[in-house]
């Protein structure tokens, strides 16, 4: 087969592919190198020089089907920096648990893809290597933090990729990029060799061209590992989805998240959709989430409370970058932070280090605290009465490179409908819902804890009907 059409097709069809002996893995890893390493748009931050030596395992269920695999998860003797400077040139000696268990179940590493430093950010922009651009339009940010994992999948230099999520890092560029995104129940995955942002919070998931894929992968990653102490595992098998239709599938969807501050096309299209979701048998109705405007100052405290306390590992002395030192061991740490760390990465150590300070951890710390319980227990009530709680996924469509870097409060705005999923531990996904402008648009459904097979049936059922088209992304 061709290179294009080997790259047009999706991962299941690219498994089907090989299983009819159309192609075979060493070729479709060639073709992803190849497109991989003519990447244009900064989406890769590392790519082999050549295809495994080894062959997928005997009988591995992905058959060779190359990974796209954010920064942030450790790869053995290949570069793991996180998007940060203070990492360059770090290769951990180890692989991180979901990477390990994609490549035994025939995922093989086609390349390291960037994000925004230590996955800080909405936009891509913040990370050390360069912004990510948008393949819809190369003006435009890609979203983030797995912004060069979404922008890779959606250009089609990668079949599928990995990315990790903390208060909506999948979804978001997943919605901007015109790709499919989702997070899983927190402990659903490993963190083990994830490197860590706000532990409490983070969770790796697939970002893939359709629900089909999201599917597959994620079947691949659940499980449990005792070297992760928050890890449950999945009970029971994540099913390729099937649904056609919505009979019965009861949709709330949340006042505070589907109105203000939601741009008009991005609305539009999330209406819409709602529309053909009662064509296929769902009833809508408004439901409440009353803490949910809360979400974003809880995170703002708890995630940086969090990252400050997991980056104080990064000293200069045992990992990546050291400063050159002309003073005593307190210089080389100043030192070694000061010139390593970007600005925001630098804002949030500082906010965190703040809000768990002595005299304002109730007033701060503990407050944020409860306001996640809070919206923990609104989902619960939520779930009561409905299936799924569905709002579009981000606000606004890409927006314009360079647009939002000096305001941080409105970079932290896109993230108004994924985080309070993040801070109830919930699963979410983010389908392609369609073009505002030109651009694409996401709709999210998020359900209760270990509800994935429930979800990605209900998200299936809708791409079916909404029948969207990715191949303006890929062609760019
Ligand atoms: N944009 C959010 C932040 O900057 C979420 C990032 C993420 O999910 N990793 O914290």
């Amino acid at each position: 087969m061709s290179v294009a059409e080997l790259t047009a097709l999706s991962a299941a069809q690219a498994i089907e592919a090989i299983e009819r002996g159309d192609t075979d893995a060493t070729e479709l890893f060639e073709a992803y190198r190849g497109a991989a390493a003519a990447d244009e748009l900064n989406a890769y931050l590392w790519v082999p020089d050549a295809a495994p030596e080894q062959a997928p395992p005997v009988g591995a269920p992905l058959r060779g089907v190359p990974l796209a695999v954010k920064d942030l998860f450790c790869t053995q003797g290949v570069p793991s920096q996180a998007g940060s400077k203070i990492l360059e040139g770090y290769r951990p000696p180890y692989t991180a648990t979901v990477v390990s268990k994609l490549a035994q179940a025939g995922a093989p590493l086609l390349g390291k893809t960037n994000q925004d430093e230590f996955a800080m950010g909405s936009s891509n922009e913040n990370s050390a290597y360069g912004p990510v651009l948008n393949p819809w339009d190369r003006a435009r940010v890609p979203g983030g933090s797995s912004g060069g994992s979404a922008a890779a999948v959606a250009a089609g230099s990668a079949p599928w990729a990995i990315g990790t999520d903390t208060g909506g890092s999948i979804r978001q560029p997943a919605a901007l990029c015109g790709i499919v995104g989702l997070k899983p129940t927190y402990g659903a995955v490993s963190r083990y060799g994830m490197i860590a942002f706000a532990s409490s919070l983070d969770q790796a998931g697939p970002l893939t061209r359709d629900v089909t894929d999201a599917a597959l992968l994620l079947g691949h990653m659940v499980g449990h590992d005792a070297r992760d102490s928050t890890s449950v595992g999945f009970p029971g098998e994540i099913a390729r989805p099937t649904a056609r239709a919505l009979a019965g599938i009861r949709l709330g969807v949340p006042e505070e998240l589907s109105g203000e501050g939601i741009e008009p096309g991005v609305l539009g299209a999330f209406n819409a959709t709602l529309r053909l979701a009662e064509q296929l048998g769902a009833t809508i109705e408004t439901c409440h989430l009353p803490h949910a405007p809360h979400a974003l100052s809880a995170y703002y405290v708890l995630a940086p409370a969090e990252a400050s306390s997991n980056l104080a590992r990064y000293d200069g002395v045992r990992y990546g970058r050291r400063a050159h030192n002309g003073g005593g061991l307190l210089e080389l740490y100043t030192r070694s932070r000061s010139e390593g760390f970007g600005a925001e990465v630098k804002r949030r150590v500082m906010l965190g280090t703040y809000s768990l300070s002595s005299g304002y951890y109730e007033a701060y710390y503990g407050r944020a605290q409860r306001v996640r319980t809070k919206i923990a227990e609104d989902f619960r009530a939520a779930f009561d009465r409905f299936d799924f709680v569905v709002t579009p996924t981000a606000p606004s469509v890409a927006f314009e490179l360079g647009s939002k870097v000096d305001d941080p409060l409105a970079m932290y705005l896109n993230d108004y409908c994924t985080v309070p999923m993040s801070l109830a531990g919930i699963p979410a996904i983010s389908i392609p819902n369609g073009l505002s402008d030109g651009l694409p648009t996401g709709f999210q459904l998020a359900g209760p804890a270990f509800s994935e097979n429930a979800i990605l049936d209900a998200a299936y059922a809708l791409e079916q009907a909404l029948g969207f088209d990715g191949s303006a992304g890929r062609a760019a």
